[in-house]
């Protein structure tokens, strides 16, 4: 495997630059003699080490795979800095189709490039990578999570570990009552509402079933007719629209849980919601679409917070497999669970900061995150229990 750091002044040029901290390009081997490009990226490490997943996707250039990593990376800074977790923010990305390009061999070449951080990088699943490439990882280097539970228990990890996506739409559930209590000053609950959801794939699926618990109506639209299939055996209220008319129905919030993108000059033209949250990532198509929702009177939830859920229980693993928990979290799953559910409360501050600054919530939670992770030091140090503890800046070492 071929290591390479990236000179400063090759990257000071990419506006997805930001002074990030440390950005590596790696030639991988898949065992059979092919290689692939691959790049990691940490962007700010003030909070504690970076933890992002690891994509493994086709892109029509090394420069468009490099802007990628840079930009996710630097999203992760303000995921987790939003979601109170003592990490920082970095992404892998190997340039490659995962259906047919990706080896047991290729994945291990992967770990070894986490490896080659020391702990500065720690990897998890994204699009493209699975729970069984943790594993390969995992036989190169220990700063991989998102590993499978029975892989953990028996080192006492026990009930951490495993599929995210539950917590992501737990999350994201928690965010979206949040912003139910703040837009309608209480007045109105889920079973007064109706809720578009966009995609009801791993976590939309999960939202949409706590929503109908709830007694919320429901409208969906998927391009895949087996995941509608699934959403209408198991769902009690729910009508099925085309992925066309899912931005102009008639309903109370729109959930995106699909892919990226989805706000936008056609799809905000169409938008006749009081509220936009859901999990999918960079919702938002360009910067200026915040403020556009705001104009409009559209209350937008930032994807990166009400989304954290899956960060937050990746992260309890690694702390969980780490010496590492300058906050003294109590590392358990209910603890876990109970850091996810405070998503709600975070979604609340960041609103209600909003309207007091004037700004849109977008800019206001990005504000809100560089007032953490700018600082460092100053990240929120009450830890799980209540407790107030110090925040060195913290090492990670996995045992
Ligand atoms: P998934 O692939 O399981 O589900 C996505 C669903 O969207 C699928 O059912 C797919 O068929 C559907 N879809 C794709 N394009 C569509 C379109 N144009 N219109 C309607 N439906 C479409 O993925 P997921 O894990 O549920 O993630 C959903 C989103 O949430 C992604 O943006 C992901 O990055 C983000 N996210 C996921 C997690 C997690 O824990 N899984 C965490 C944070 C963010």
């Amino acid at each position: 495997m071929d290591i390479a750091d990236l000179p400063q002044e090759m990257l000071a040029a990419m506006p997805s630059y930001d002074d990030h901290e440390a950005v590596r390009r790696f030639i991988l081997d898949d065992g059979a003699g092919n290689e692939f490009v691959a790049f990691i990226a940490v962007h700010n490490t003030n909070l504690g080490p970076a933890l992002g997943g690891c994509r493994m996707t086709t892109y029509d250039s090394e420069v468009d795979a490099l802007h990628d990593v840079l930009r996710l990376s630097r999203g992760m800074t303000y995921k987790n800095a939003m979601a109170g977790l003592p990490l920082g923010g970095g992404k892998a990305v190997i340039i490659g189709d995962p259906k047919t390009q990706k080896t047991s061999e290729l994945m291990q070449s992967m770990g070894e490039a986490v490896d080659s951080f020391e702990g500065m990088y720690i990897t998890a699943e994204d699009s493209g990578s699975t729970e069984e490439d943790m594993v390969e990882m995992s036989n190169q280097t220990d700063f991989v999570v998102g590993l499978p539970p029975e892989m953990l228990t028996g080192s006492d990890y026990g009930e951490l570990g495993g599929n995210p996506s539950p917590l992501t739409a737990l999350g994201c559930y928690k965010g979206i009552i949040a912003a139910i209590k703040y837009r309608y000053e209480g007045k109105k609950q889920l079973s007064d509402l109706t809720v578009s959801i966009q995609g009801v794939g791993a976590v939309g699926l999960e939202l949409a079933k706590l929503l109908d618990q709830d007694g919320a109506k429901i409208i969906i639209a998927d391009i895949s007719d087996d995941n509608i299939a699934t959403a209408q055996k198991v769902l009690k209220n729910v009508t099925v629209v085309s992925t066309d008319e899912i931005y102009g129905v008639e309903a109370d919030i729109f959930a995106p849980c699909a892919m990226g993108g989805a706000l936008n000059d056609d799809s905000i033209a169409q938008l006749n919601v009081d509220i936009i949250a859901g999990a999918a990532n960079n919702q938002l198509m360009d910067s200026h679409h915040d403020e556009m929702l705001r104009n409009k009177g559209i209350l937008y939830v930032p994807d990166y917070v009400i989304n954290s859920g899956g960060v937050i229980c990746v992260g309890y693993e690694f702390f969980r497999k780490s010496n590492y928990n300058p906050q003294d979290f109590n590392i358990e799953r209910g603890s876990m669970v109970a850091h996810v559910e405070k998503v709600g409360e975070t979604v609340a501050e960041i609103l209600t900061e909003a309207e007091k600054r004037g700004k849109a919530t977008g800019e206001t939670s990005d504000q809100l995150a560089e007032e953490r992770f700018l600082k460092g030091s100053s990240l929120r140090t009450e830890s799980n229990d209540g407790s107030e503890e110090g925040n060195d800046k913290p090492r990670a070492l996995v045992q």
